[in-house]
């Protein structure tokens, strides 16, 4: 009887009726879910909310750290995320790879006509030893080779060309589906984790950053010059925040950390606070 009252004369037409209706609210899913996608791509917050949740998608923790060159944020990122228990990704890694790779092969890395039909010759992935990240591309381990002020530079070229961000998009979206992370970048808070529950922005001076660079380059041994690498650091902020495609810049939610003038432990320590404050971890 109170079937009928919705309409449905038998038990036929009910199953007709939810296959429908299963149907029809998978489609709608879908579609919200292709809009938050697209959202993401073009760096902008889906107005429909974060569709991940209802189809049962992540449930993970992730802190997104963006800012310039050499402000620390690999070292810092990585100490947090040992203490925390988090998993560490440098997304900075996956663009030297791609401009290794346009290097090796002769090419222009700020060239878009050149490099786009480079892209489906490269296989990228990266794998975690203890918690270090390291670098595979087409099966080598460029960990060490994507290091140098040569690549720093390939890279920063074809990070500004908008068929190698869609190239690298998924691979960190899929790596934060599954895992707590502390991600860092240039844009992991404005389009690649718009969502992350903690956005932060380190930054420091120009010179601040040239000065830890130089150290770090003469720590390994490698011949630096510091008015080359500070002539470097300036050049890649340029770039970096003079792109079309996801500029450098801080969320509108980030939380900005300048770190001019403190120590590698000061720093550390207050954003195991930040963390600590905000997440209650
Ligand atoms: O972080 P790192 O200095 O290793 O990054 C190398 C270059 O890759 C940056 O100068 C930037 O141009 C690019 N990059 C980016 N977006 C990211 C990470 C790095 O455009 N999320």
């Amino acid at each position: 009887n109170s079937l009928r009252f919705y309409g449905i004369e038998s038990h036929a037409e009910l199953a007709k009726f939810s296959v429908r209706t299963a149907l029809l609210t998978w489609i709608c899913f879908s579609i919200m879910r292709l809009c938050s996608i697209l959202f993401c791509i073009c760096g902008v917050r889906c107005p429909l909310g974060d569709t991940s949740d209802i189809l049962g998608g992540s449930q993970m923790i992730h802190i997104a750290i963006d800012g310039p060159a050499g402000a620390g944020k690999s070292t810092i990122a990585r100490r947090v995320a040992e203490q925390i228990g988090f998993l560490y990704v440098d997304t900075g890694a996956l663009y030297r790879a791609v401009g290794l790779f346009a290097l090796r092969a002769g090419v222009d890395p700020a060239d878009a006509a050149a490099v786009e039909p480079l892209l489906p010759k490269i296989s990228l992935s990266l794998a975690f030893a203890q918690g270090v990240q390291q670098v595979l591309l087409n099966g080598e381990n460029v960990s060490e080779a994507i290091r140098t002020p040569q690549v720093s530079m390939a890279a920063s070229g074809v990070s500004a060309i908008p068929a190698v961000r869609r190239f690298l998009f998924s691979q960190q979206q899929d790596i934060a589906r599954s895992n707590n992370v502390i991600m860092d970048g240039r844009d992991i808070g404005t389009v690649v984790l718009p969502d992350a529950q903690l956005k932060l922005f380190l930054t420091a001076s120009p010179e601040d950053r040239a000065q830890r660079r130089f150290a770090q380059l003469q720590e390994k041994g490698q011949k630096a010059d510091y008015e080359a690498v500070l002539a470097d650091i300036r050049q890649r902020d340029y770039q970096d925040s003079h792109r079309a495609v996801a500029p450098l810049k801080p969320a509108p939610d980030a939380r900005v950390v300048d770190t001019s003038g403190s120590t590698l432990e000061q720093s550390v320590a207050l954003l195991r606070g930040i963390v600590r404050d905000t997440l209650g971890i």
